[in-house]
């Protein structure tokens, strides 16, 4: 059977070139870099080639990288850091938005119970916020303002520069949670004005359980775990050598082929879009042209989303309703949500993330498949019948 992946915001394949990279330190190099012996100190030189790369790859010195086990860390560590430098002022009040990845929502929800205080703003239907709209819920006492760069979900990218800008003119800390942009788009943490940056290996073609805190120098780290001096006393434990080095090497090869790749993806992203808002009772979710290359979400009315996944897995086609973490609950996305999408909509969501190794053939192939499946699961539907018979009116005209 046919078996076309387009569920990259969850985890991509790894690339060719950061296996082979890895392959000598799995099977060979295994010093450990605090070793002061020649093994350690060929894994170490290895550590802060790796550091090295990453740090050219954000714009920013190689001493504001620390290796974490993946962005849900870098986020945890990120935010907790800024609260406590905050909480030391007396500043405890924190502006976010409703769409963030959990691992961003819920360490809020964990500083909420500890005293803080936390704005979650919705985002527009399309996805989007403004500066102007961090600005007007900015107080005396906020420490931090967390945005993340582009969503899992929707795709949809934020003005991180003008965000970026706002927050160093008023002296609050900016962390964005840059995993889904990293590797997919150009990332300049000085021009941008960001503080504090997280990022994955596994959403850019490298291993899973790296990942990138990125601190400007003269920020302090809060540590989340106790133990030895690694990363300069930042972040405890043996340093898992062989998906730094990888990560490294995708992030290099990703930077290397980043525009002709945004260019063939954002084609193949468009054709799909196109494809699927010939179906009736569709609708685009995010921005149509404000998002990540290879994002393409959806909701259809009438349509349950599990059992829409579950009959294009029967068809080769590997998707999502929404992010990984969610599904399997029978909770709306709370994405969709804050985009104000009503629930009976938010429960049809279909979301393909695309790759450079899809093809045009593939995406015809989604498009015909999605139709056909669309069209099966709404004959059989009793929603259907009663918004056909005018019982019950459509939300999606
Ligand atoms: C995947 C993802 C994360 C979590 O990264 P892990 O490395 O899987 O922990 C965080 N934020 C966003 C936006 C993501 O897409």
């Amino acid at each position: 059977m046919r078996h076309i992946y387009a569920d990259n915001a969850a985890t991509t394949k790894m690339s060719q070139a950061a296996i082979r990279a890895m392959l000598p330190y799995l099977d060979g190099i295994y010093g450990n870099p605090s070793s002061l012996h020649s093994a350690g100190q060929a894994a170490r030189e290895a550590l802060e080639e790796a550091r090295a790369v990453m740090a050219r790859g954000l714009g920013c010195e190689p001493r504001e990288i620390t290796f974490t086990s993946g962005g849900s860390e870098a986020d945890t560590q990120a935010i907790r850091s800024a609260a406590w430098l905050g909480a030391r002022k007396g500043k405890k009040h924190i502006v976010s938005t409703a769409f963030e990845h959990h691992a961003v929502l819920h360490t809020l929800e964990a500083l909420e119970k500890e005293g803080f205080a936390i704005t979650l703003l919705d985002v527009h239907g399309d996805g989007l916020i403004t500066a102007e709209e961090v600005a007007a819920a900015i107080r005396p006492d906020t420490c931090l303002v967390t945005v993340m760069y582009a969503n899992n979900e929707v795709g949809t990218v934020e003005p991180i520069a003008e965000i970026g800008a706002l927050c160093r003119e008023k002296g609050i800390l900016f962390h964005t949670d840059a995993v889904q942009a990293a590797g997919h788009l150009p990332i300049d943490v000085v021009k941008e004005h960001i503080d504090l940056l997280s990022l994955s290996a596994h959403k850019f073609h490298g291993p899973k359980g790296a990942g990138v805190l990125y601190a400007r120098k003269g920020i302090p780290l809060q540590n989340l775990f106790y133990g030895g001096a690694q990363e300069r006393g930042r972040r405890p434990g043996t340093e898992n050598l062989p998906a730094i080095v990888g990560m490294a090497a995708a992030f290099e090869e990703a930077l290397a082929g980043m525009e002709a790749r945004r260019a063939q993806v954002t084609a193949l992203r468009d054709r799909l879009m196109e494809g699927l808002g010939q179906i009736p009772h569709s609708l685009l979710n995010g921005h149509p042209v404000q998002r990540l290359p290879g994002n393409v979400s959806f909701c259809f009315e009438g349509i349950e989303g599990e059992s829409l996944l579950l009959l294009l897995d029967d068809k080769g086609v590997e998707a999502s309703s929404g992010s990984a973490c969610t599904s399997g609950s029978l909770d709306p996305s709370h994405v969709l949500l804050a985009l104000g999408r009503p629930h009976e909509i938010a429960h049809g969501s279909l979301r393909l993330t695309l790759s450079h190794e899809n093809t045009e053939e593939e995406v015809e192939h989604i498009i015909r498949s999605v139709t056909e499946v669309v069209a099966y699961l709404r004959s059989i539907s009793p929603v259907w019948r009663d918004l056909q018979s005018g019982k019950q009116n459509f939300v999606i005209q």
